[in-house]
């Protein structure tokens, strides 16, 4: 990396993706400068982060919280702020990198924020691309921002892609590990448990997208998100079950060469990777040993035990405002499947259903995405009491 010092913002920087992209930080502090971190609740959390990295402000979503934030914050020079505004204004203050790492479409907004002051976007925040699709794409254009995946699959096709034309690739392949219930059974499927679901063998992640590999939604999503990322079209895209999570994805071009990227189950790598574009940088993840890996394998993905593949691809398909419904209804199928409300295999039944019931037309524009994002929430909730 250069000597000079870039700012950087963090939104969701208590979570999970927060927490890895703050250890990369730490370890090269001389050479980034903070300017905001928010959080949904956890100002205790939020305050210490804000005051260890010497950030101009932090925000915690929930105003309930503000009061707990300003109290820890009290004397360190550091601004406290509250809500979804703050949030979005925080957003929009700039910096040469935010990393969007907030959960769900809840993301949204502020990633679309960050995008408009035209920086470079390191995107953990799949389910904003989802929902807003084109109206992403094209604010990215219009504010000649850069968007540089992090989820690691995306991560490792952009690399792949590098110094490649578009127009020679035969097939992107995204790896999926097929999540803890890989082999399990329907029947056993529907008894699944939150405790069983949020138990990834390979990655260390947040509840909601624990699950979501739980049901492969979160493979879905890729899809989606593969497809407004790579314009190669839906056609090209497939998915492979590689249980290992070693091979992080794979592009495959017209002369039958196929590149792949592979590393360590660390999500510091991909993050690394956004992070020091286009140079490297290093990290402290434990180098790659296939000889003690020893098998790398390999299958097609089961969609009739698991839905949420074709359920995606036929949302991509669909096109509009349909991805938007699908990411809704998912995130509220998992937060009641995570509430003890719904079994796992209503989750896709479920996302199913108001897909069949809720066909708006497409979004022209940010709020257009929220209004159906907001809709759909309001129907998934209904069919969750009903169940
Ligand atoms: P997490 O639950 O660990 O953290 C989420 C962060 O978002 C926290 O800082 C939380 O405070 C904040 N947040 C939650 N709800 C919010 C709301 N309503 N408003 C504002 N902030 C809110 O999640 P995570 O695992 O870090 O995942 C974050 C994103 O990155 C998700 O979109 C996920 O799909 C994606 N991702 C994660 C991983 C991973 O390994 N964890 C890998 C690839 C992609
Ligand atoms: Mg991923």
């Amino acid at each position: 990396m250069t000597g000079s010092l870039r700012s950087l913002t963090v939104l969701g920087a208590t979570g999970s993706i927060g927490a890895s992209t703050l250890d990369l930080i730490r370890r090269n502090r001389d050479e980034w400068r903070v300017v905001a971190l928010t959080a949904h609740s956890n100002a205790a959390e939020l305050a210490k982060l804000a005051r260890e990295f010497g950030a101009e402000v932090a925000v915690v979503a929930d105003e309930v919280h503000l009061p707990a934030l300003r109290e820890a914050l009290a004397g360190s020079g550091i601004e406290a702020a509250g809500g979804p505004a703050a949030l979005i204004e925080a957003a929009a203050r700039g910096a040469d990198v935010t990393v969007a790492a907030i959960v769900g479409c809840a993301g949204l907004a502020p990633t679309m924020a960050a995008i408009e002051q035209g920086g470079i976007i390191a995107l953990a925040n799949k389910e904003a691309l989802v929902s807003a699709g084109e109206v992403m794409m094209a604010a990215v254009a219009r504010h000649g921002a850069t968007l540089l995946p992090i989820d690691s699959e995306h991560n490792a096709i952009f690399q792949c892609l590098t110094g490649n034309n578009h127009a020679h690739v035969r097939w992107i392949t995204l790896t999926a590990s097929g999540g803890p219930f890989r082999d399990w059974s329907w029947e056993r499927l529907s008894a699944a448990t939150p405790a069983e679901a949020v138990r990834h063998p390979n990655w260390d992640m947040g509840a909601k997208i624990s699950v979501d590999s739980a049901t492969m939604f979160n493979k879905g999503l890729e899809l989606i998100e593969a497809y407004h990322l790579f314009p190669v079209g839906l056609d090209k895209l497939r998915i492979i079950v590689h249980p290992q999570s070693v091979v992080h994805s794979m592009v495959e071009y017209r002369d039958g060469s196929t590149l792949a990227q592979l590393g360590p189950s660390d999500m510091r790598v991909p993050i690394a990777s956004a992070l020091a574009w286009p140079a490297r940088m290093d990290t402290p993840c434990a180098p790659l040993d296939l000889a003690e890996i020893g098998e790398l394998t390999f299958r097609k993905p089961d969609e009739v035990r698991f839905p949420a593949t074709r359920l995606a691809r036929e949302a991509a398909q669909a096109g509009g405002a349909i991805p938007a419904v699908l990411n809704a209804a998912n995130e509220i199928a998992v937060a009641a499947f995570l509430g003890g409300q719904i079994s796992f295999t209503r989750i896709s039944a479920q996302v199913e259903d108001v897909l069949g019931s809720y066909a708006p037309p497409p979004p022209g524009s940010l709020s257009d995405v929220l209004e159906v994002d907001t809709e759909a929430r309001a129907r998934a909730r209904v069919l969750v009491t009903s169940t």
